[in-house]
């Protein structure tokens, strides 16, 4: 039969690293090139099929502004899965990621399957981190690794289709 697994996921990072673009191109298939800022958290929610089971997604794209950074528990505490995500068109972004993983690690949930997504893989002239550099401290910390574009399209659904199975092996 077909089961239904929810699961809570949230979306870490700092402002403007395209936390509501991936949200909006998994969830609508859309992208635009002025999103507006995430005030507080916004929720989505979205099924994907995995095999012949299905794992709905209820997810919280947090807005990454320092002066919303006490609410990041309420949305991490608890969640099935996090996708942190930096801009690989900047370094600090990356910086603020690793700061996101050890809070994950610290105050989080250890059975949180832990993703980095290092986005808008399509401005690759402008790349200030090192795919490299990126996947070796996700191995390092037990994240999996992406690289992802909310505007091309690409690996977005890929992370949430492989947090998906991670879910359901688990
Ligand atoms: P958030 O603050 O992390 O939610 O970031 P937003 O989703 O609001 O995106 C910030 C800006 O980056 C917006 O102008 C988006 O259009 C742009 N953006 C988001 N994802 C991508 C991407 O994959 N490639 C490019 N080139 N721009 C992106
Ligand atoms: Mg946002």
């Amino acid at each position: 039969g077909n089961k239904i697994r929810n699961a809570k996921l949230v979306l870490l990072g700092d402002v403007g690293t395209g936390k509501s673009s991936l949200v909006l191109r998994f969830v609508k298939g859309q992208f635009v090139e002025f999103q507006e800022s995430t005030i507080g958290a916004a929720f989505f929610s979205q099924t994907l099929a995995v095999n012949d089971e299905t794992v709905k997604f209820e997810i919280w794209d947090t807005a990454g502004q320092e002066r919303y950074h006490s609410l990041a528990p309420m949305y991490y505490r608890g969640a099935a899965a996090a996708i942190v995500v930096y801009d690989i068109t900047n370094a600090a972004s990356f910086t603020r990621a690793k700061k996101w993983v050890q809070e994950l690690q610290a105050q989080g949930n250890p059975n949180t399957i832990m993703a980095l997504a290092g986005n808008k893989a399509d401005l690759l002239e402008a790349r200030q981190v090192p795919a490299e550099e990126a996947k070796t401290y996700a191995q390092e910390n037990g994240l999996f690794f992406m690289e992802t574009s909310a505007k091309a399209a690409t690996n977005v659904n890929d992370v949430f289709h492989e947090i998906a199975k991670r879910l359901l092996e688990g």
